[in-house]
């Protein structure tokens, strides 16, 4: 076989059908968010980041900073280890406490990435629990996908958000099987939120356990900053809370929270835990100035929830078609692949705004978007020229305004 050819037919094909991603050189500066400069061959140029999952600029916070400077400087570069050999330090320590409290569980875990927290948790229960069922919201993120998937488990899906249509599923099952329900509380790329008290509700009912990623919701609702389900006050009802470190806590690094006998368990049998070096120190220290940050100020997400509305507002003006939701996303549906990185290219080039286009596979055919996310630093004069622009090339590019 001549594989050179078999990998460029390949990529062919994902350039023909506009799926081919291309990754913007974006070099962030720290201070400065959300400008940043975009490096193209050797041209350098000042853009406005709107795509970014450091929703909420935490990732330049001089707290934050300060603090992963001090543990750098104290403990050096790497973890040394695995968890088990040589790697826990006394910051691993106290941010899975700090994340225990957040969460109000008994315990907490730390992965490297929260795609590596779902993917070796969710297989780790699914495989372990005798004759385990899972049952999978059908909008759920490919690392708890790939999860459930490697647990060979028994896996139904249930249509996106239809605690209906969990029920269903729920009692056609044997009652004495164990179940679990995999969900999101906000779905990143329509920024819906789902029913969780509702989903709980059923859930007990049918003795399933629940397992929630709330990815993009930590450090970004609930009073201190634990989710939809701290703001929702449903914490307590869920088996397993999973967030990440990277999205709304500006670092790296993702978690469960759970109780001691669970948290315990997946420590000592998930291979996705077992076998990999711990998160940098530094990394956990960074990551704990965050979230004890985020315990207390509200400000930030006062600031994001705002900057969300205004954001909106103008849009509507504009006549920009934006899909509705609850969240801090922001969704601009074009539809279109190769339209769609058409836009994304002139806002770069024309205007300096950077938003990356998303594609299949990340969302269905079809449904090809611009994902907006606001966050507490845009100013009044970002959301105007960023309105602006859009509204320019809607016109220019004749694409449907909203009524
Ligand atoms: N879960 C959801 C719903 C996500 O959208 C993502 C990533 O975007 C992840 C998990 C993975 O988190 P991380 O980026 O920390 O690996």
């Amino acid at each position: 076989m001549n594989y050179e050819s078999f990998f460029r037919k390949q990529l062919d094909g994902l350039r023909r059908d506009g799926n081919y991603r291309s990754f913007a050189n974006i070099q962030r500066q720290a201070g400065e968010f959300p400008r940043a400069t975009h490096l193209r061959a050797r041209v350098r140029a000042s853009v406005t980041v709107w795509c970014s999952n450091d929703y909420l600029g935490m990732g330049q916070h001089p707290q934050v900073l300060a603090a992963m400077h001090a543990a750098l400087d104290r403990c050096g570069a790497g973890a040394g280890g695995t968890r088990n050999i040589s790697g826990t330090s006394n910051y691993h320590v106290l941010l899975e406490d700090e994340l225990a409290d957040l969460h109000g569980k008994e315990a907490a875990l730390l992965f490297t990435s929260g795609y590596v927290s779902n993917w070796a948790t969710l297989s780790t229960l699914a495989a372990s629990l005798p004759g385990c069922v899972v049952l999978s919201d059908a909008g759920n993120h490919a690392s708890m996908i790939e999860g459930i998937r490697h647990s060979r488990a028994e896996r139904r899906i249930f249509r996106h958000n239809d605690v209906a249509d969990l029920e269903r599923h729920l009692a056609a099952l044997d009652p004495d099987v164990p179940k679990l329900v995999a969900f999101e509380s906000v779905y990143s790329m329509d920024g819906d939120i789902a029913p969780i008290a509702a989903i709980c509700d059923v859930a007990e009912r049918y003795g399933a356990m629940t397992y929630l990623d709330e990815v993009h919701a930590v450090g970004l609702y609930g009073a201190r900053g634990g989710g939809i389900s701290e703001r929702d006050g449903v914490a307590h009802r869920l088996t397993v809370i999973e967030g990440t470190l990277a999205k709304g806590f500006g670092v790296i690094g993702g978690y469960i929270a759970a109780s001691a006998a669970l948290c315990d368990f997946v420590r000592s049998f998930a291979s996705g835990f077992i076998f990999t070096t711990a998160l940098p120190p530094a990394i956990a220290a960074g990551a704990l100035a965050s979230i004890r940050h985020l315990k207390t100020s509200g400000a930030e997400r006062a600031r994001q929830q705002d900057r969300t509305v205004r954001l909106r507002q103008a849009l509507d003006a504009a006549g920009v078609p934006h899909y509705d939701n609850p969240s801090h996303i922001v969704p601009v549906i074009v539809g279109d692949p190769v339209l769609c990185k058409q836009i994304t290219d002139l806002l770069l080039e024309r205007f300096g705004i950077y938003v990356q286009p998303i594609n299949y596979p990340t969302v269905p055919r079809g449904t090809e978007r611009l994902r907006i996310t606001p966050s507490p630093l845009h100013s009044d004069a970002d959301i105007d020229h960023l309105v602006a622009a859009l509204k320019a090339l809607w016109a220019e590019l004749h694409l449907a305004r909203a009524a």
